[in-house]
């Protein structure tokens, strides 16, 4: 499934969404204002177990595996 990163334009907190329509209002988690920005399209994918050597794998969006399950 299609997770986004976003940021807020008030607060400028980061977090991720899973998007399911393109329209979809997205609004920040902690000031739940509707300025929001996303982030360079990267799209993360559940971590599949497969491990790329450290303790991260290859799907992980961020430094390990434990972020993206
Ligand atoms: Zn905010």
């Amino acid at each position: 499934m299609p997770i986004y990163e976003f940021q807020c334009e008030e607060c400028g907190e980061v977090f991720e969404e899973l998007v399911l329509r393109k329209d979809e209002e997205v609004e920040c988690k902690k000031c739940k204002s509707k300025k929001i920005k996303k982030l360079v399209s990267k799209v993360a994918f559940k971590c599949d177990g497969r491990f790329s050597g450290g303790s991260k794998c290859s799907g992980c969006s961020g430094g390990s595996c434990s972020t993206c399950h």
